[in-house]
């Protein structure tokens, strides 16, 4: 029979996929569950961030509001044992859709996490790339509304995040292709896969050759498509493992 634990002692070199649910346990909201983030706000698209002061106003209300409990949380037992799959040289990288920095967090080195989707914990400048830290930012929004702007080169300063509308990051694109390819185990954990183009590193994967398990509490689209398909909780059954 196939098991979790048979599939991750079998591969040589195993890439992790993850979504908002493995950071839920961390009491940040996924946005698909009932609850999550989506049924109270909807996104703001790049489109309208750069082209209205209005909705640049709007997204920096709600950051420093912190209704998204982006920041400051901890993470919890599935990023923990992620880190040490990653420490004990079983996971070649950290494939993540998440913006909260939990996997850096938990002590996965930097250049083993690819973040498809950007990062909340800090912000940059969209033309020069420069980097801001939110909390130099705070009190001037918050107490005189100045919007975040470049000092350098007076571009439009935006949270490090990938927003709908905007392109993917091409050398992270780049990177979680090559490290998709280069796995023979490929563990989606947290997904519900349903957001392309990072949905179609897990199919990548398989069709390269590699066996494809999905953790997730509930059904996704790509369960067809998967060797062992565990409809649990991602804490407990990535604790259960044995490394
Ligand atoms: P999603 O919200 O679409 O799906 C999360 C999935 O995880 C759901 O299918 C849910 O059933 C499952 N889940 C939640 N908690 C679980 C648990 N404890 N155990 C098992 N399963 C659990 O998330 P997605 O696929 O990552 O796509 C959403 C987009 O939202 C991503 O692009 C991501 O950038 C962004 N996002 C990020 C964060 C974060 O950084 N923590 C939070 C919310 C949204
Ligand atoms: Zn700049």
């Amino acid at each position: 029979m196939l098991t979790l634990q048979n599939l991750v002692d079998e591969a040589t070199r195993t890439v992790v996929f993850t979504g908002a649910g493995i950071s839920t346990e961390s009491g940040i909201p996924d946005f698909r569950s009932p609850g999550g983030v989506w049924t109270k706000m909807k996104p703001i698209y790049f489109q309208d961030f750069v082209g209205s002061e209005e909705m640049r106003r709007e997204a920096w209300r709600r950051r420093f509001e912190g209704g998204d409990k982006l920041v400051g949380s901890k993470p919890n037992k599935g990023h923990a044992v992620i880190a040490d799959l990653v420490t004990a040289g079983k996971v070649s990288h950290v494939i993540t859709q998440n913006i909260d920095n939990l996997h850096q967090d938990s002590g996965v080195p930097e250049d083993k996490v690819i973040e498809l989707h950007g990062n909340a914990t800090y912000a940059h400048c969209l033309d020069c790339k420069e980097r801001y830290e939110l909390e130099d930012l705070r009190a001037p929004f918050v107490e005189e509304g100045i919007i975040p702007m470049c000092k350098s080169c007076g571009g439009i300063v935006k949270s490090a995040t990938i927003s709908f509308g905007q392109p993917m990051p091409e050398w992270e694109m780049l990177q979680a292709e090559e490290a998709t390819l280069a796995c023979d185990l490929f563990l989606a954990i947290g997904s519900s896969l349903v957001v392309y183009p990072a949905a179609g590193f897990p199919i990548l994967a398989k069709k390269n050759g590699a066996r494809l398990v999905i953790l997730n509490r509930e059904p996704t689209e790509l369960d067809p498509y998967a060797d062992l398909v565990l409809n649990a909780e991602i804490g407990p059954t990535l604790s259960a493992l044995t490394l």
